[in-house]
């Protein structure tokens, strides 16, 4: 596999994308350390990589919360000898509201989890990935990083902020062998459109010139590759996977 012997960290790796990459990374060889809040999905990621004969451990950690981050990472390194590769993809959609009467608990809320959840990841695992002698970050933003959308202020504002802190570290940690990239996935299907009704969907489905939503696993496929040293010249970009919704 392209990331045997590698020790990786995927947050939200209890459900949809995060459980998608981190299925992804465990089939090329690495050992993955699955972290969310959920334990429950959490175990039965760690539960499907193990019955397909690959490496995981859970680590429940709230990714907003700076001291969780702070844990997980000692946790890994206690657990698999050091750190190699982190996605940092937990997020949460938010309140839907135009800016004018977006409520401060969601907007809060979703600065916590979506923009400062991803900064306190990366803090505590750059030493840990310098101490490895370097490694690989990978962010995930949105197409919601690069372009509005109505009444998601507080998401496209996270998003958008990602994919800046992914380009700051990607330019301190050069030197150090870290690359970090951020990855913008179109509408997908996981639990995160879980609320929406089939008229949404079907509006959602338009916007994307392929004429669908995307699965979590083509996501993870754009991850994997990132993470590993076939995209050793890549660093400090934002990619998108998203069927051509932003060629528009
Ligand atoms: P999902 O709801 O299926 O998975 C998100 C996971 O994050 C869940 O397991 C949840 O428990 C976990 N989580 C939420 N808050 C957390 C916290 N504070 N600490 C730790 N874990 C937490 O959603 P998904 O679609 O797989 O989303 C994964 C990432 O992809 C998110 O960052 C999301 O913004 C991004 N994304 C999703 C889409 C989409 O359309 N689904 C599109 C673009 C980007």
């Amino acid at each position: 596999g392209t990331l045997k012997d590698k020790v990786a960290i995927v947050t939200g790796a209890a459900s949809g994308i995060g459980r998608a990459v981190a299925q992804a990374y465990a089939r090329e060889g690495a050992k993955v350390v699955v972290s969310d809040i959920s334990v429950g999905g959490g175990e039965e990621t760690v539960k499907m990589i193990k019955d397909a004969g690959g490496e995981a451990f859970f680590i429940a950690a709230d990714t907003s919360k700076a001291e969780d981050n702070e844990q997980l990472v000692e946790l890994t390194v206690e657990q698999y000898g050091g750190l190699h590769i982190a996605c940092n993809n937990a997020g949460i959609g938010g309140p839907s509201a135009p800016t004018g009467e977006y409520t401060i608990e969601g907007w809060d809320k979703v600065i916590a989890i979506n923009l400062s959840g991803v900064f306190y990841g990366c803090r505590y695992q750059i030493p840990a990935l310098l101490q490895a002698g370097g490694g690989v970050i990978v962010n995930m933003a949105s197409i919601l990083g690069q372009v509005g959308f109505a009444n998601s202020a507080a998401y496209v504002a996270a998003k958008h902020g990602v994919v800046g802190l992914t380009k700051n570290i990607a330019l301190e940690y050069a030197g150090g062998g870290i690359r970090a990239n951020a990855v913008g996935p179109a509408f997908i299907n996981t639990l995160l459109l879980k609320d929406m009704d089939s008229d949404t969907i079907d509006w959602l489905v338009a916007k994307h010139p392929i004429g669908r939503l995307g699965e979590a696993s083509e996501v993870a496929e754009l991850v994997l590759w990132l993470s590993s040293e076939k995209a050793s010249f890549v660093n400090g970009a934002y990619y998108a996977v998203d069927g051509g919704y932003l060629a528009q």
